[in-house]
């Protein structure tokens, strides 16, 4: 794997496609573990989670149905800290056990929304939550994160879903901001 230029920064190889697949097919496992009774719906938090979605889906054995939301709040390679719906709740989901599915969480500010809005919203049977990554060092919340595919360090990440300004979802391996570059 080689280094990549995205906009204007420089990006370091990370984890490569097939290190990404082990770490996905693991955590549908896990989840099915605890689903194996229930048809649980899930919820797909557009657009970062794409890759993740797609290729977990593929890897969990059971019975699951689909839907997707949208949030935003990361303008370039900052959290702006202010969450937006940019997207309607694609099913109806009351009375489901529903899982969120998020590609990183960082400060917790989408995932605190997210639980926000559907509990008081949408009143499913259950909620929990799983995201490909997890930036512990900048995790504020107390919400309980249920299946995290890889704790990683507080650096930016690009590819397998996530961009920067729109570009890199297509990368099939993930990417980091080269050290020395600033951070905005
Ligand atoms: P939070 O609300 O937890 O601060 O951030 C959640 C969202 O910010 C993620 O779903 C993702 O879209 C974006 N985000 C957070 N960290 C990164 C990162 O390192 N790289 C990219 N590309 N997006 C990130
Ligand atoms: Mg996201
Ligand atoms: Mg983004």
């Amino acid at each position: 794997m080689d280094s990549i230029r995205v906009h204007d920064k420089n990006f370091v190889p990370y984890l490569t496609d097939a290190e990404i697949q082990e770490i996905v097919k693991e955590t549908a496992l896990r989840i099915y573990e605890d689903y194996k009774d229930e048809v649980p719906v899930f919820i797909g938090v557009l657009n970062g989670v794409i890759m993740f979605f797609s290729d977990l889906l593929k890897y969990y054995p059971g019975e699951c149905e689909i839907a997707f939301i949208q949030m935003s709040s990361y303008v370039g390679t900052e959290s702006t800290g202010i969450v937006y719906q940019k997207m309607e709740l694609t099913k109806e989901v009351k009375d489901r056990h529903i899982i969120l599915v998020e590609d990183i969480v960082d400060t917790g500010n989408t995932v605190e929304s997210l639980f926000k809005y559907f509990k008081e919203t949408q009143r499913p049977k259950s909620v929990k939550l799983a995201s490909f990554l997890l930036k512990p060092e900048i995790y504020q919340k107390d919400f309980k994160l249920d299946y995290i595919g890889k704790e990683i360090p507080n650096k930016f990440v690009l590819g397998y879903g996530l961009d920067y300004d729109e570009l890199g979802r297509n990368l099939p391996n993930l990417y980091q901001l080269e050290d020395g570059q600033i951070n905005h």
